[in-house]
């Protein structure tokens, strides 16, 4: 059971594709509570992540996943980009020299990308951010281990619990980041970088869903 570095390498592309489509979409949401960058932001990154990936395809995982970090952090203004940054940085601080990744192993990564983004931003569960679609999926994701779910099936129950998550953004008043300046008004909408992060951990969940 594990995810090859061909595997990864797929998923930064998913991501890539599936961020690009959605680009407009993610702009639209952060245009009603911040400022109307963040589909924007991601696509740039994401395409200059695509761009360095023909010079590490054939290095570990660790060198994937801290490259697409290092390049969205040299790319992406905003919060985003520091954010998604250390997320990327310390998945890859965690898999260095691995060239493939047990389902346990994408877990500690992503717990590991997890805390990053917590003491980067410091923002709690609730406070309507990314924070609130990757904890749950986070925890989705240790729990269907522990219930020796199948690869595929852990990788889906954790994509459902970031896009629960996602949703609960919407009543939520957010306290930090931009759409913080907005307080009350800022509830009734969905937290775009929570959106991202949806979409992110679904291409892993559909990227991977053969790995076995
Ligand atoms: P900016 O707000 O600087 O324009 P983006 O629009 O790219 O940056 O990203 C906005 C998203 O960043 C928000 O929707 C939220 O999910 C996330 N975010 C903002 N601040 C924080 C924080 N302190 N911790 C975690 N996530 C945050
Ligand atoms: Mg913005």
């Amino acid at each position: 059971m594990s995810i090859t570095r061909d595997d990864a390498l797929a998923w930064i592309k998913a991501v890539a594709g599936v961020i690009n489509t959605n680009s407009t979409y993610l702009t639209q949401l952060d245009a009603a509570i911040g400022d109307a960058d963040h589909g924007a932001n991601m696509d740039r990154g994401f395409k200059a992540v695509l761009n360095k990936m023909p010079e590490i395809s054939d290095k570990d995982i660790g060198t994937i996943f801290k490259t697409t970090g290092m390049t969205l952090i040299s790319t992406v203004g905003g919060a985003g980009g520091p954010l998604y940054g250390t997320f990327f940085l310390q998945a890859g601080t965690k898999t260095v020299g691995k060239m493939e990744l047990s389902l346990s192993d994408w877990a500690e990564a992503l717990e590991s990308a997890l805390s990053g983004v917590l003491m980067r931003g410091k923002a709690e569960l609730g406070d309507k951010t990314m924070v609130d679609a990757l904890t749950p999926a986070v925890n989705a994701l240790k729990q269907a281990i522990k219930d020796n779910q199948p690869i595929n099936k852990a990788l889906g129950l954790s994509a459902e619990a970031a896009k629960a998550g996602m949703e609960g953004t919407i009543p939520l008043v957010a306290r930090k980041g931009r759409a913080s300046y907005l307080g009350e008004r800022s509830a009734g909408h969905q937290d775009p970088g929570a959106t991202s992060t949806y979409l992110i951990l679904n291409a892993a969940a559909e990227t991977w869903k053969e790995v076995a």
